[in-house]
């Protein structure tokens, strides 16, 4: 599939290398990955307006080039369930933020839809200096910061790299079902390694992709945080 790489020319042109987490999403949507509906909002009155079209439960986060973890900056809130919550929540994130980075460039917020629970799982893709592009794949949270508990291939992926990337994983029978959980749909991370594969050999202006959470369903996936950096102009 055709990607359009509007969003990518964009930043390059405004001399930014890191892509914004929507601008991460649109990219990722183009290239046929599901991401959870996200908008940004630049108001208080905005972020209210864009949840209740949304529909509650939704999530706000940080915008802003300058703050990467969001989350232990103060900068995400989950689950706001009324108008009232959201407001409390922009106010929240703002003062936060304004405190642990007095000099961050804030562009407002991005409102989300709350997604359902999931299994979390990461993709991610960096560059060795050696082998090129290296796609990972990993159950997410605690489990792969602590247990490293990730499994790598090189760029271009067979069909065959894809399915033994996601099996050996020692978290695997997580994927599978247990305790009368529902199986994942496996084939469509698979299918979203592969597609990944093609992206980053079609466009090696992109250094570093992190989708970290990915929540992974019985029926499909949804990425509720994205990340994409850019290689530095040469
Ligand atoms: P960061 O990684 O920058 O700290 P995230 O966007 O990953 O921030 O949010 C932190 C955590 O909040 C995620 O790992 C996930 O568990 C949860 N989360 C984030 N966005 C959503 C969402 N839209 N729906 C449900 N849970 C979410
Ligand atoms: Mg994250």
């Amino acid at each position: 599939m055709a990607t359009k790489p509007g969003i990518i020319d964009e930043a390059r042109s405004e001399g930014r290398t890191i892509l914004t987490e929507i601008e991460s999403k649109e990219l990722l949507k183009q290239v046929g990955i599901s991401v959870i509906d996200t908008k940004l909002a630049a108001s208080r009155e905005k972020a209210i307006s864009i949840s209740k079209q949304f529909g509650f439960p939704v999530v706000l986060k940080i915008a802003s080039p300058d703050v990467v973890h969001k989350s232990d900056a103060g900068g995400v809130k989950l689950g706001l369930r009324t108008s009232k919550q959201v407001g409390k929540a922009y106010d929240d994130i703002l003062a936060a933020i304004s405190q642990e980075y007095p000099r961050a460039m804030i562009q407002g917020v991005s409102v989300q839809k709350m997604a359902r629970p999931g299994v979390e799982v990461i993709i991610g893709m960096s560059k060795d200096a050696q082998f090129g592009p290296v796609l990972m794949f990993g159950l997410g949270g605690i489990l792969v910061e602590i247990l490293k508990d990730v499994s790598f291939r090189i760029v271009p992926l067979t069909k065959r790299d894809a399915g033994e990337m996601v099996r050996e994983i020692k978290g695997y029978p997580l994927l599978e079902g247990y305790r009368g959980q529902q199986p994942v749909d496996v084939s469509n991370l698979e299918d979203w390694l592969i597609k990944l594969s093609e992206f980053s050999e079609r466009n090696p202006e992109v250094r570093e992709i992190d989708l970290n959470p990915i929540f992974a369903y019985s029926d499909g996936a949804l990425v509720v945080d994205a990340r994409v950096i850019l290689e530095e102009p040469s």
